[in-house]
């Protein structure tokens, strides 16, 4: 006797089309990401997604984290392939949605059923008053003033309008410079090297602090060729010099001192908070001496967030992140800053007030091309749309005007360094391209 669909059943079998011929188990798929494939783990149960995980991927860690926790369990949680993709990290999120769709049709379930409705939306809400002892705008060097300020006690919020931390800290090579005697006595001292120390020492000194700075590296530096021959020499004040020379004497040589005289500090803070340093230094790319310190635990910047989130979370630290959350105003009182209006990840316009102080670390503006043309001084008006930028598109100088509409004055703006370092076409970093590379123009000429 031939055997007769209901209506019925032939109904749910037109519905569940794919379903009815669809297998239980798990099924793997792959998709092409930012950087290379994503490999998933799909597991169907009767038509319905029951688990995801990313097996295999090499996206970029820090900027990928957001979309690789939230797309797979949104893809199980609302049984949808429609799920937005994570600002961003556009490319890794199309990755991961497309290869679990891979893996469904090797299941035999047609995507497009799970592509219905509305979309998973991801979205931070924070709340509309808050108040920190400290409040940070921005989660690059922010996270370092995080850490510090709570080391001593404060609370602190952290404003950040991306959904990770960091803009081009974590796209950074990670290279720090910092004289380091122990790391670089390892290495012998070229005629050319001892001919860039007696330069700055040749130089007419062009205030006080210059002078100083010059007869403390003249003092040490020739206790060291005697003690140490051949051996390299370095020292904070001659990385001060050197920085400052090499950018024409624009800078505030105070400032640029600061910040040589603790760069060996940081270096020490870092390792003991479990960032590990390669036993030797090296001359980066941009840098003037080999005094460049590498992660060997890390290979991009992204080893200092991820340094700082740890010593949060191990020294339990009162440092709370607001994602997606964007300042757009200081709040002043009295002429002093005491807190940041900002828009949450909903759109809601929320408050953060600050008891003790607020850190503007919005980064610098290398993303928006109407500020690079408003100030720049350098590059006869050529920095439009056509110089591309390896800036992470979150580097859009935000905090300038609001520093500016607080009543902050500007120094340096025009100064914009240009690297070529990079494809010009796909604005990748590419190594061929430094150190040795001889720089030349149409017509061969350096
Ligand atoms: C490709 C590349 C390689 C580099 N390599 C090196 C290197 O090897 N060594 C080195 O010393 N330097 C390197 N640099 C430079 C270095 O990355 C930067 O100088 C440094 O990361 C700047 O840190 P920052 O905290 O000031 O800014 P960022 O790290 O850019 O952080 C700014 C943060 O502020 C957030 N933000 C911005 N506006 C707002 C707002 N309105 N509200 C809330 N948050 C906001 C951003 O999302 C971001 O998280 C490199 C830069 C690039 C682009």
């Amino acid at each position: 006797m031939k055997r007769l669909l209901t209506p019925a059943a032939a109904a749910l079998l037109f519905i569940f089309g794919f379903t009815a011929s669809a297998a239980d188990g798990t099924f793997e798929g792959e998709a092409q990401g930012h950087n290379d494939a994503i490999h998933v783990a799909v597991t169907v149960e009767k038509g319905h997604i029951k688990d995801v995980k990313i097996l295999k991927n090499f996206e970029s860690p820090g900027v990928s984290d957001l979309p690789k926790a939230f797309i797979p369990k949104a893809i199980v949680d609302h049984q949808t392939l429609k799920v937005d993709r994570v600002s961003g990290a556009t490319f890794t999120s199309m990755g991961i949605l497309s290869a679990v769709s891979d893996a469904l049709k090797k299941a035999g379930l047609d995507p497009a059923q799970f592509r219905k409705g509305e979309a998973v939306k991801y979205a931070v809400s924070v709340p509309a008053k808050s108040e920190a002892d400290v409040v940070i705008v921005g989660g690059g060097a922010g996270m370092s003033a995080a850490v510090a300020a709570a080391r001593k006690g404060a609370n602190v919020i952290v404003l950040e309008k991306m959904p990770f931390l960091g803009g081009n800290t974590i796209l950074a090579g990670g290279a720090l410079n910092a004289a380091d005697e122990a790391l670089e006595s390892k290495q012998k001292m070229s005629e050319g090297q001892m001919k860039l120390v007696e330069d700055v020492l040749k130089d007419k000194p062009r205030s006080e602090l210059h002078k100083q700075l010059q007869t403390k590296i003249s003092a040490d530096y020739n206790a060291w060729i005697k003690a140490h021959p051949g051996v390299l020499f370095d020292s904070p004040e001659f990385h001060a010099l050197q920085t400052w020379k090499d950018g024409d004497y624009e800078a505030d040589l105070d400032l640029i001192y600061e910040m040589t005289k603790h760069a060996p500090e940081t270096v020490v803070r870092l390792s003991k908070m479990g960032l590990e340093w390669h036993p030797y230094t090296s001359q980066y790319v941009g840098a003037l001496w080999p005094r460049s310190h590498d992660a060997a635990n890390y290979h991009s910047g992204l080893g200092y967030l991820n340094t700082y989130r740890d010593t949060i979370d191990k020294e339990k630290l009162p440092v709370k992140v607001y994602y997606m959350t964007r300042a757009n105003e200081l709040i002043k009182d009295n002429g002093r800053v005491v807190g940041v209006k900002a828009k949450d990840g909903q759109g809601k316009n929320v408050e953060v007030l600050a008891k003790k102080g607020v850190v503007l670390a919005t980064g610098g503006f290398g993303a928006n091309i109407e500020m690079r043309m408003k100030y720049d001084q350098l590059w006869d008006g050529k920095l439009d749309k056509r110089i591309g930028t390896t800036n992470s598109r979150a580097i859009t100088g935000d905090g300038i005007p609001m520093a500016e509409k607080a009543g902050a004055k500007l120094v340096g703006m025009g100064y914009i360094q240009l690297l070529p370092v990079t494809d010009p076409t796909t604005g990748q970093t590419i190594a061929t391209c430094e150190g040795t590379a001889l720089y030349v123009n149409n017509e061969g000429k350096r």
